[in-house]
């Protein structure tokens, strides 16, 4: 089914359930789709009498629950993390369509409404030994190609480093905070919101022409049985020594909430609109032409387009996991915007 497959991208679309608006005001409008969510299809209205059908590896109705998008778009990808691989959930989608309350919806007052983050990390805690094992977050704002530090507003300007031999990617910079607890993390998340919007504020932007990074790295110390050491260079059979050693297990998760992907109105009032197009369009594009290298299972995945795509480098791709969540609406007035995302989807299977 594709769950668990490293390097491939498992793309889901998920429809969000009419909103006030959208009832009040044509309560009567035909939705521009039409789900069939049983045959993992998707079907866009060209016009009153003929469709597009598209096939997706998931398809969520706007009945879908948040504890079963999360089982079948992130769990995968957080075991594999607990494997000690890398792994990656995205939500690509015009403001308003829902990414945000996919991934990042705390669910404090309903449980049930919990978002990936919360429910990735309540099974990253339920897996670990806090004693021996160690999960650590950073949170970040990636804004017209500035990573932010929302966890430390005074960490303004990050920047990426790569290990040119294992081609693992860091951010010495940015705040990494242990968790210990769900409230922990919560507590987190809220700050990290907190400080999105007072930065966003100064800035005078809107949070949906940012991207928010969360990254989750969870260390673990494994026992080995017996593990035969390499012997030493010169040294003769008397040092080698088998004893059990606890070895360390790596994984990071990285869960972006990216920049809506509507086309900005170029005749914006603020003098910066025009320069943000410009830099959402760089990473969106730098975005879709790495996942459609994947797709395409090709050699080369061009990752040093943009910072989205460098920080991502290490955890698409190769062994890590990858989900792509693409959040449509249902009204016509917005089907140009809903076929471009159905578009981004379906270059990235
Ligand atoms: P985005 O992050 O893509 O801009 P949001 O996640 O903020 O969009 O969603 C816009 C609005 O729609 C919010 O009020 C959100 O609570 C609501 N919403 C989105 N998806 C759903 C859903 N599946 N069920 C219920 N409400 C939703
Ligand atoms: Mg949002």
């Amino acid at each position: 089914d594709g769950g668990g497959v490293p390097g491939r991208v498992r793309v889901a679309v998920r429809l969000r359930p009419r909103n006030a608006e959208e009832l009040a005001a044509d309560a009567d409008f035909a939705d521009c789709v039409e789900l069939q969510p049983e045959l993992k299809r998707l079907k866009l209205r060209k016009n009153n009498w003929d469709t597009d059908t598209y096939a997706f590896d998931e398809v969520f109705t706007e009945f879908a629950s948040q504890k079963r998008v999360y089982e079948v778009v992130a769990k995968p990808v957080v075991e594999s993390v607990l494997e000690g691989y890398n792994g990656t959930v995205m939500a690509y989608g015009q403001t308003g369509t829902g990414k945000t309350y996919t991934l990042g919806k705390l669910g404090e007052e309903d449980t049930a409404a919990r978002g990936i983050m919360v429910r990735a990390m309540e099974d990253i805690l339920g897996d670990i030994s806090l004693e021996a094992d160690s999960v650590s977050v950073s949170y970040l704002q990636l804004y017209m190609e500035t990573i932010q530090d929302l966890l430390n507003p005074s960490n303004d300007n990050i920047s990426i480093v790569e290990d040119p031999k294992t081609g693992d990617v860091s951010l010495p910079g940015a705040t990494l905070v242990e968790v210990r607890d769900q409230q922990n993390f919560l507590e987190l998340l809220r700050l990290g919101e907190a400080h999105r919007f007072a930065a966003n504020t100064k800035l005078n932007t809107e949070s949906s022409r940012s991207h928010a990074i969360l990254m989750v790295n969870v260390k673990r110390y494994v026992k080995e049985k017996d593990p035969v050491l390499p012997m030493e260079n010169g040294s003769n059979s008397h040092s080698a020594k088998t004893f059990k050693a606890p070895i360390i297990r790596k994984g990071k998760l990285v869960v972006v909430d990216l920049a809506g992907s509507e086309r900005i109105d170029k005749s914006g009032s603020e003098g910066h609109t025009l320069e943000e197009a410009k830099s959402i369009n760089l990473s969106l594009s730098a975005l879709g032409k790495c996942i459609n290298a994947l797709a395409e299972n090709s050699a080369h995945v061009p990752v040093r387009d943009s910072k989205l795509t460098r920080l991502l480098r290490d955890s698409f791709g190769g062994t890590a996991r990858t989900s792509l969540v693409i959040t449509i609406g249902p009204s016509p007035r917005h089907r140009g915007e809903t076929m471009s995302t159905i578009m981004f989807g379906q270059r990235a299977m």
